[in-house]
């Protein structure tokens, strides 16, 4: 039994420990140069708060030690679903099933590419590495995006001394997360640390004059900056893929059980698309790789396929001077939310209902009852714990 996995993030290292596991052969293709990693540590990594050791998913010996024929630096350019080929570096090699764990990638705005060694996304390690170079000549620190990586790479610029501005399109911050309300307690604490925040607003031009950026902002107000970090969403890469005749919509498509329209070729993580099912997971990346990995040894048994379960998962930063929690649905769009509790400035605790039925929770500065509350999404909610 001998699977090909294209791809070893959260995903791809876990199918292939599966697989290892269970007396498969497994060939574990990257396109990166280094050990696979904790991609959302790629924040801490960009700050130097740790080195690439400290966020290897696994050290090199659990690969050498599990016979998993791990390839650095080998991007898959091209498969052959029906005989079940990948190309790699020019070389093709015959698998008995293959696994689809590429992920996705940064939303590059268009000046990311216009100033390479001003503007970077924050999502690879060799971003992050370039990033910490930086570091040392910057003054003035600009995030583009007000996501969670975004407001981590805010507290931590702050507290490198930088003076730091975050813009966000969306009305308010984390608002795939959050409610206006929760979210405006998040923007009033930023603001405490000293960071500058515009919301709804966004970049519509930048350029360079004596050394430094120049943004201008829609609405014509200006921040001059010497590096730009931008992290502003995910896009899925299909075109390998696509090409190879798998049916894909934004990811590959596939169904509870991982499987993609080829049999003997499943999908899992970033790049699958799944009905119903959110991406951007480091726990349901490994949960489907897990899963998927699974499918495909029963495929190569002649045993039938489990689905994969699907669950929410909690989203949580917490720092010594800021921390925030949240998880299913946010407040506005018809749901209702209802303050728990709202202590001094900072701590503000929610729930999020749809008639009395708990969808969300929201937390800032504190985590009372968060896991409770959690772990009773879906059900009514009576009260607070
Ligand atoms: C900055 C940032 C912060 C995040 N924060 C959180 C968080 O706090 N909590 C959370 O749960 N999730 C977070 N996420 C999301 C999470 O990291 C992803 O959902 C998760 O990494 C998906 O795992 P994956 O294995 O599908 O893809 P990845 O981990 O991205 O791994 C895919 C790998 O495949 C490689 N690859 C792509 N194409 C090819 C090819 N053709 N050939 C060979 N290799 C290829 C890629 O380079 C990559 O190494 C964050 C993501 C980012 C970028």
């Amino acid at each position: 039994m001998r699977i090909g996995i294209v791809g070893a993030g959260h995903a791809g290292v876990e199918a292939a420990r599966y697989i290892s596991d269970n007396g498969g052969e497994v060939v574990l293709y990257s396109d990166e140069a280094c050990l696979p990693y904790i991609r959302p540590r790629v924040v801490q990594l960009a700050f130097g708060r740790v080195d690439l050791d400290a966020i290897a998913l696994r050290p090199k010996s659990w690969y050498i030690e599990r016979k998993i024929d791990l390839r650095l630096e080998c991007p898959v350019t091209q498969i052959d679903v029906h005989a079940k080929t990948v190309t790699a570096r020019c070389r093709r090699e015959r698998f008995d099933a293959l696994i689809l764990a590429s992920g996705a990638g940064p939303v590059l705005l268009p000046f990311v590419r216009q100033f390479p060694e001003d503007v970077f996304p924050l999502w690879r390690a060799k971003d992050s590495l370039a990033i910490q170079n930086r570091l040392a000549s910057v003054r003035h620190l600009t995030v583009v995006g007000g996501g969670i990586s975004g407001l981590e790479a805010a507290v931590y610029g702050r507290e490198r001394g930088l003076e730091v501005a975050v813009v966000e399109k969306a009305p308010y911050l984390m608002s795939q997360q959050f409610g206006p309300i929760a979210a405006g307690v998040l923007a009033r604490r930023m603001a405490d640390l000293g960071v500058h925040v515009d919301v709804g607003r966004f970049v519509a031009d930048v350029a360079k004059a004596d050394g430094r950026l120049r943004l201008r902002l829609d609405d014509g107000t200006g921040i001059t900056s010497d590096l730009v970090l931008t992290t502003v969403g995910a896009v899925r890469d299909v075109a390998v893929f696509s090409q190879a005749g798998l049916k894909t919509g934004r990811g590959v498509l596939v169904d509870e059980c991982q499987r993609t329209s080829e049999p003997g070729v499943f999908a899992c993580g970033d790049i699958a698309e799944r009905e119903n099912v959110r991406i951007g997971s480091i726990l349901l990346a490994a949960e489907q790789g897990k899963g998927a990995a699974a499918n495909a040894v029963a495929y190569l048994s002649g045993r039938p396929a489990e689905p994969v379960a699907d669950h929410e998962v909690p989203l949580s930063f917490k720092h010594a001077s800021i921390e925030f929690h949240a998880v299913g649905a946010p407040g506005g769009q018809g749901l209702v939310e209802k303050a728990l509790s709202v202590e001094g400035e900072w701590a503000y605790r929610s729930v999020v209902l749809e008639g009395d039925v708990l969808r969300g929770v929201q937390m800032i500065g504190s985590r009372e009852g968060f896991r409770q509350l959690a772990e009773s999404l879906g059900r009514p909610h009576h009260g607070a714990p």
